[in-house]
């Protein structure tokens, strides 16, 4: 194979990578596009039945479109040829059946048939979704071609009016792009003054420079006619000299004549024609395909640096949505482990980050000890428990109706312990409040952890083990803060009600009680104020303690050892449960795979872009 010969073959698989990009909509496109627009393609155009369909087959040397009267080819065929080392067996193959080696070409036919149906409906319709065919063969040169519906003036039956203007601005879509080579077909047997293929080229490239005159059917001139005038540049000028072809006939074709054979005619029309004999090497299928390889060569030649920018850029692309999607996960359990482990310290860093004030979010544990808990305790309805009434409930059912008592040491620690009591539900609200606040960080911390985002399973898992550990510090810190609280009232001693008579004297008046409920009114106010000063000692206390053992024991032990427990059951795994922690999204796994191969296509292309230049 020369170079250029796999130059044109690198193009065509550049080509053919840029296509399946098409479907997969990934990363920007607007490089991708840029660069099928930098590659030359060659499409054929002309009226229907003027030979299109024939004249591709006989380029490619094969048989495998559907021809015949009418209109026929009803979606646009992208053809890639794709030449193999002589020798190699001949195959073709369709993306939108990517699995499958077509090695029988009666069956390709079938099958743009039937796909051709899919979309249109057995229908005369058209549709401007085209089927994408790869034809790799030893007998082919590289090439792109495209063959349209031909161009017609009338809709026929079961077709709508439109249909016309449907199938030439689908033909001028595609022969409009600048990169677009365009095999303008006429059949030989009409005026070439009424082509649509010379009109319509004449349209799109004013200056003839990518417009190939192709004139079809020599064979079927009228006796005593022949087609000099054109094939030799009188009736039409075009930069390109004009090729003159022998296609089958309908009746060859009917007659299965093989395509070697109807190249070997063609060849002995020509070499054996009165009229043609002196053009006889300028003439016929076999030349047509070399002169558009040659000129294919020239245009890649001339865009080479362009292309290779482009291809340079869309590595970039590749490589940077590549990094953004991760790298693929290795297949030992090893491996597999330390990424687990890696994705593990990745969320902890951002958790962490975020009780240590580097993201924000953990001042809300801050705002939970300075408001939400001295607001709740001051909520709480002492004037209810403490007041005269209760107070002489509870003292009187405690130590009975004693006047003479100062200090009744049962009705004080009722009234306390009854005070304490309600000292739980702050206690138990700050935990709970705390716990709230870190699994919401547990559940921002995931969200921000890059690294996570193609594992949704091990988020989950992550997730789950997290909220487990956070609730196993809630529990503890329950725990505690509780025993905090009843603490405080295993504190009566003896002492502290050894001190009470003393502060009543100090600030009673028994001397003026001289009516009995007066006296005892003041004795139980005295009581419910005497209470009313510890409460207010534990609940300044409970103000500083409580926080000190929710951060002891929930803030501090998620800081310290949120994942231990977690890290203990992934040490126990098998790497089969492991690879299943790292399933990935299907979607994304399929991004990559895309991308990865299209990566390498690329690159293999700088590589031959490379050796090809310093060869010339
Ligand atoms: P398309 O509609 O432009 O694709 O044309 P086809 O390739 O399907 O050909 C239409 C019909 O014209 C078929 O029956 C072909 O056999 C016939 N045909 C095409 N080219 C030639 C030719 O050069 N000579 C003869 N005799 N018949 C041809
Ligand atoms: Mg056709």
């Amino acid at each position: 194979m020369t170079t250029m010969e796999s130059l044109i073959g690198l193009v065509n698989r550049i080509q053919m990578a840029c296509t399946v990009l098409g479907d997969y909509g990934g990363a920007d496109n607007s490089t991708f596009s840029s660069l099928w627009e930098a590659l030359p393609s060659v499409a054929v155009v002309g009226g229907q039945s003027s030979g299109k369909s024939s004249v591709l087959e006989s380029i490619v040397g094969r048989d495998f479109l559907p021809r015949g009267s009418g209109i026929v080819t009803r979606r646009p065929l992208v053809l890639q040829l794709h030449k193999l080392e002589s020798g190699a067996q001949e195959y073709a193959e369709f993306l939108h059946l990517p699995r499958r080696k077509f090695t029988d070409f009666a069956l390709v036919r079938q099958e743009i048939q039937d796909e051709t149906d899919r979309v249109t409906g057995k229908t005369k319709q058209i549709s401007p979704i085209p089927i994408h065919l790869s034809i790799y063969s030893p007998y082919v040169v590289n090439l792109t071609l495209i063959d349209l519906p031909g161009l017609t003036k009338v809709a026929v039956e079961g077709q709508p009016e439109s249909i016309v203007q449907e199938i030439e601005s689908m033909v001028r879509s595609y022969v409009e792009k600048p990169n677009c080579i365009i095999l303008a077909i006429s059949p030989a047997n009409q005026d070439i003054a009424t082509s649509d293929a010379i009109k319509l080229a004449r349209e799109v490239d004013p200056t003839g420079e990518r417009t190939f005159g192709v004139l079809t059917k020599l064979d079927l001139m009228d006796k005593g006619t022949n087609a000099l005038d054109v094939l030799e540049g009188r009736s039409y000028r075009l930069q390109h000299p004009w090729v003159g072809i022998v296609n089958r006939s309908q009746a060859d074709i009917n007659r299965n004549v093989d395509m070697i054979v109807a190249r070997r005619k063609e060849r002995e029309y020509f070499a054996t024609s009165s009229d043609y004999r002196h053009l006889s090497n300028k003439m016929g299928s076999e030349y047509l395909a070399k002169l558009l390889s040659q000129h294919l060569e020239s245009v890649i030649r001339a865009r080479i640096p362009s292309i290779t920018s482009l291809i340079n850029k869309t590595i970039e692309e590749l490589e940077s949505e590549m990094d953004h999607l991760g790298r693929p996960i290795a297949l030992d359990a090893g491996a597999q482990l330390y990424t687990i482990l890696e994705l593990c310290r990745a969320f902890e860093r951002i958790f962490k980050e975020h009780l240590d004030g580097g993201r924000p979010g953990g001042d809300r544990i801050y705002n939970v000890f300075d408001n939400q808990l001295p607001a709740a305790l001051r909520k709480l309805p002492f004037d209810r428990h403490l007041s005269l009434q209760n107070v002489r409930k509870v003292v009187s059912e405690a130590d009975g109706y004693q006047p003479h008592l100062i200090a009744p040491e049962q009705g004080y620690r009722r009234l306390i312990e009854g005070a304490l009591g309600y000292f739980r539900g702050p206690a138990e609200a700050s935990v709970d409040a705390v716990n709230f606040v870190l699994k919401e960080l547990v559940r921002k911390s995931i969200a921000e952890t890059q690294e996570l985002k193609r594992f949704p399973t091990f988020q989950a898992e992550l997730a789950a083990a997290a909220n487990e550990a956070l609730e196993r510090f809630r529990e503890e810190s329950k725990k505690t803060t509780l025993r905090l609280v009843d603490m405080e009232s295993s504190y009566l001693t003896v002492d502290f009600f050894r001190r009470l008579p003393q502060e009543v004297e100090k600030s009673g008046t028994p001397a003026a009680a001289s009516n009995i409920d007066r006296y005892a009114e003041g004795h139980f106010r005295r009581i419910a104020s005497n209470v009313s000063s510890y409460i207010g000692l534990v609940a300044d206390t409970l103000r500083n303690t409580i926080p000190k053992a929710v951060v002891y024991c929930q803030v501090r032990q998620a800081k310290q050892s949120l994942l231990n427990h977690f890290y203990t059951q992934i040490g126990k795994k098998e790497g089969k449960q492991l690879l299943q922690m790292l399933d990935e999204d299907p979607a994304l796994m399929e991004r990559r795979q895309q991308c990865a191969k299209r990566l390498e296509l690329y690159k293999a292309a700088r590589d031959e872009i490379d050796s090809v230049s310093w060869v010339r």
